[in-house]
């Protein structure tokens, strides 16, 4: 073995390295992104029993599981867009998995979004960020810390009014930004989407999706104990389903940080 990896089991076991969970529990109350109704809609989640420990099976416990790729804490594959469907690789079964582990850059806007929950990171506010913890490195994982996870009812969530979704985002130029002149991983959000609430309305419709999914870039959505991380120096392993040709899928993130 490695010696970086012994001396991570090492902190692992001595309880210098800490695995936090950033996934919200998947169930029938996780909120669902809702969409005009002239488009299709994902439904929520089902869990059907198949048997538990009973005549229909006495001694085992399963579930059937229903739901939309793009359910509670997800995966986002570039091909999940039109701008990264020709893209190779670039489906949950073929993306390579060292793609799914990569440094995180936690940026902290929840005062900002507090304030305002149409917040929209700009390229002037990363650069900001960087003057402060350094340069966002090739293959990370940049999380935007809404606090948009303290909303804990699915009204409160997906804050949604008579003009559409108000929750926090990135602007055109932030996306371009990350996608291209830092070549990250993706992008990891608290909100139900990796685009603001708004961003229906915005040039070009859903910028995030449109740009970082072109680029070949991946998003994480539904994320929660983002505080729990330091701006730098812990480590997102976000690894979806295995699903043929899937463009997204629930799953477990979790993350390596100093306790
Ligand atoms: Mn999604």
């Amino acid at each position: 073995m490695s010696s970086v990896l012994s001396q991570l089991v090492e902190e692992l076991t001595a309880g210098r390295v800490k695995v936090v969970d950033l996934t919200q529990p998947l169930g029938p109350d996780t909120p669902v992104i809702g969409l005009p109704d002239i488009f299709a809609s994902s439904p929520g989640v089902t869990i059907e029993q198949i048997s538990r420990y009973d005549d229909a099976g006495p001694a085992w416990y399963w579930n059937t599981l229903s739901f939309g790729e793009h359910t509670g804490t997800h995966f986002d594959a570039p091909v999940h867009w039109i701008t990264g469907k020709d893209l190779p690789n670039s489906s949950c079964n073929t993306l390579p998995p060292g793609r799914f582990v990569g440094p995180a850059c936690v940026i902290d806007v929840t005062a900002d979004v507090d304030a305002d929950p149409d917040f929209l990171l700009t390229s002037e506010r990363i650069e900001g960020w960087e003057a402060e913890h350094g340069r966002i490195p090739s293959g990370a994982w940049v999380l935007l810390h809404t606090g948009w996870s303290r909303r804990t009812t699915a009204e409160d969530f997906l804050n949604v009014a008579e003009d559409g979704p108000h929750s926090p985002g990135f602007d055109r130029a932030a996306s371009e930004m990350l996608a291209h002149d830092r070549d990250v991983t993706g992008v990891g959000v608290e909100t139900v989407g990796t685009d603001a609430g708004q961003a229906g309305g915005f040039d070009p419709p859903f910028p995030n999706h449109t740009i970082m999914h072109g680029a070949g870039k991946l998003g994480l959505a539904s994320l929660c104990n983002l505080d729990r991380l330091p701006a730098t120096g812990s480590i997102v392993i976000a690894a979806p389903l295995k699903i043929v040709d899937g463009s997204g899928s629930p799953l477990r993130v979790i993350a390596l940080a100093p306790a």
